[in-house]
């Protein structure tokens, strides 16, 4: 064998370990599970206005939903609606929704701009949403445990402050959401502060 192919040898086999020895950890390490929109059915979007997501802004979705129900089928539901007369929308209106079993959904793309009823302007808004309405239902542990681990992964992912996560009803006056059985979690600081523990985690990753 000639020197050079020798040469040439070492070189792939040093530059092959070196590889596995420097393999970082996926920065999306932590990603908690999200049921895809093929998994779920979702429809194709309609053509749609990009952004980049610069805060975090809870939801309900503001119909009961409760643990024993298909989630599933309520966000197919929620889409189709969405899509039909009544609001001409581009897709489902949120970018992730969680069930009350803690099951994480993806919604429309974060990268464009979600869809509101009311009078605010969801441009540069992440938008989450817990099935349910959260005035006249309690927001289960495993779907607030969900809602945590998510908005922590989303802030990481697309580099938004947690000190930038609030409601619906901070920007609207025209509503309750997201219902006073989840809002007194963002109102008492707590969805914060476990948000940013989370991350602390994530973060030395
Ligand atoms: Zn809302």
């Amino acid at each position: 064998m000639s020197s050079f192919k020798k040469l040439f040898i070492l070189i792939i086999i040093y530059s092959s370990i070196n590889c596995n020895a420097f393999k970082k950890i996926p920065p999306n390490n932590l990603q908690p599970a999200i049921v895809s929109r093929t998994a779920w059915g979702a429809a194709s979007p309609l053509p749609y206005q990009q952004h980049r997501p610069v805060r975090i802004t809870i939801h309900h979705e503001g119909t009961k939903l409760e643990l024993k129900d298909d989630a599933a089928a309520k966000i197919k539901a929620i889409q189709k609606w969405g899509m039909g007369q009544d609001r001409n929308w581009s897709d489902i209106p949120y970018h992730f929704l969680i069930a009350p079993d803690g099951t994480i959904y993806e919604g429309r793309d974060p990268l464009t701009v979600g869809e509101t009823a009311t009078e605010y302007d969801p441009s540069g808004h992440l938008l989450i949403t817990c099935l349910g309405n959260m005035e006249v239902q309690k927001v289960t542990e495993p779907q607030l445990n969900s809602l945590i681990k998510t908005i922590a992964w989303a802030s990481k992912k697309y580099n938004i402050s947690p000190d930038s996560i609030a409601s619906h009803r901070d920007y609207s006056s025209q509503t309750t959401c997201p219902g006073k059985n989840l809002y007194q979690y963002l109102q008492n600081g707590f969805v914060k502060t476990e948000v940013k523990k989370y991350r602390i985690a994530i973060d030395y990753l």
